[in-house]
């Protein structure tokens, strides 16, 4: 596939579209699982897995595993058009999405046996690296005080605890897991003395780990995680132990700019949608689309999309460049969020009733974005990331 950036002009929407093949090729994947596919897959709460399939077997979601390890060695920009375009078509990029960002803790703290062993096999779909289990039900956002525990016994992990809204771990094959190795009381900073693993979920499903879905507001299978004397072979530890929760954060700028990106596809499906709806529904003998009081909004939406897009672009850049970039990712994520449930809300209203009706598309996706402003980070936590590191004001918490 190429990766040359490209601008071609779309004419209703954007002015310019970056990565045009890119688009082109996760567009014409998309095609084949239109909207009555993700509506019927959401209708019976069921893992889109034929669309995890092709979407494995046409190479798109080993976007960022290098060359050597069998990906196709893309830039966070490229991926983040993968995730964009999906968004964009109708589908929900939740359900793949771990995968992109997850083997990432591998490739860049991973031992080189593991990532031999690893990503070539992710790359080619024969492994799933769709989940990761960090939050936890009685800590939340407070992770440096999570209690799971990880015990070294030899040549062994012996891992005791719980985590709660785990995504994807019912179809995955392996999850990036962060226990405490260190009591909290015993280290000199918090951030200390956690260490990350990578957990075989079949062989742990038999060996003393539990899952309980948690049915929840859109099709986005989570659970609840129980670890009873789960024993994990030491040589799963990724890195060093003790350094896990810099591993994670490490991870995070590319989790949240490729989420804002999935927003962006989410808001201009949205606007679209608004658009052609507000040209063709005609009430009082006019198109609703004629009123300012339904054009404004959906313009509104419209600028404040395409603004966050740009702060997308400068994440990617950076994240690239290999140069710091987590205000911007911050940045980014919190605009798309804001954005795209914005577009969702004024979408609705712009449907009015019809926007009830499941077969338009628009309450599912309602449901669906309204996820990212919470998850992977809350609004309030990136507000606090800006106050402390963009602007130096004292840390609130
Ligand atoms: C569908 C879904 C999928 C998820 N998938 C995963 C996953 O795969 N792996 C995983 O580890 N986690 C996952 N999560 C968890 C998600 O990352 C957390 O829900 C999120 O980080 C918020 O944490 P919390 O729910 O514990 O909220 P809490 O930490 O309890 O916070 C509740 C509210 O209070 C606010 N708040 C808390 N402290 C402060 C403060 N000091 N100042 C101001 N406001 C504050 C928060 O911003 C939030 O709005 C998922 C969640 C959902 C809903």
């Amino acid at each position: 596939m190429s990766v040359l950036p490209r601008s071609v002009n779309r004419g209703s929407n954007v002015a310019q579209e970056k990565y045009a093949d890119i688009r082109e090729g996760v567009r014409s994947l998309c095609k084949e699982f239109p909207p009555e596919f993700w509506r019927k897959c959401d209708e019976e709460q069921r893992y889109p897995d034929e669309f995890l399939a092709a979407l494995t077997h046409a190479g798109w979601l080993a976007a960022l595993i290098p060359a050597e390890y069998g990906g196709a060695g893309l830039g966070l920009a490229e991926a983040s058009v993968i995730m964009e375009e999906i968004n964009r078509s109708g589908g929900n990029s939740g359900s793949c999405h771990g995968q992109m960002y997850n083997m990432g803790t591998v490739l860049r703290h991973g031992s080189e046996e593991q990532k031999r062993k690893y990503l070539p096999r992710i790359a080619s779909g024969e492994l799933r690296l769709q989940s990761m289990g960090v939050t936890e039900p009685t800590t939340g956002s407070d992770t440096t005080r999570l209690k799971t525990t990880a015990v070294r016994q030899g040549d062994r992990y012996v891992v005791n605890g719980q985590k709660v809204w785990l995504s994807r771990a019912q179809h995955s094959d392996l999850m990036i897991l962060l226990a405490r190795t260190t009591p909290l009381a015993e280290v000199k900073k918090k951030t200390d003395g956690m260490s990350v693993f990578l957990v075989d979920v079949h062989h742990a499903l038999k060996n003393g780990l539990t899952l309980r879905p948690i049915r929840n507001m859109a099709n986005h299978e989570t659970n609840e995680a129980f670890f009873e004397d789960l024993v994990i072979p030491a040589e799963n530890l990724i890195g060093e132990e003790g350094k896990g929760f810099r591993y994670i954060l490490d991870g995070l700028n590319a989790e949240r700019t490729l989420i804002a990106a999935e927003c962006i596809g989410d808001g201009y499906w949205f606007v679209d949608k608004a658009a052609a709806y507000a040209k063709e529904r005609v009430v009082f003998d006019r198109p609703i689309g004629q009123n300012q009081g339904i054009q404004f909004p959906i313009a509104q939406c419209q600028i404040e999309i395409q603004a966050a897009d740009l702060m997308r672009w400068r994440a990617c850049e950076l994240f690239d460049r290999h140069e710091p970039c987590g205000a911007e990712a911050n940045m980014a994520k919190y605009l798309a969020a804001k954005a795209s449930w914005e577009a969702a809300d004024v979408c609705l209203q712009t449907f009015g009733g019809f926007g009830f009706a499941a077969e338009y598309d628009v309450e599912r996706k309602f449901r669906e974005t309204r996820l990212y402003t919470v998850a992977p980070i809350s609004t309030n936590l990136i507000l606090s990331f800006v106050a402390e590191h963009v602007l130096g004001l004292p840390r609130s918490f």
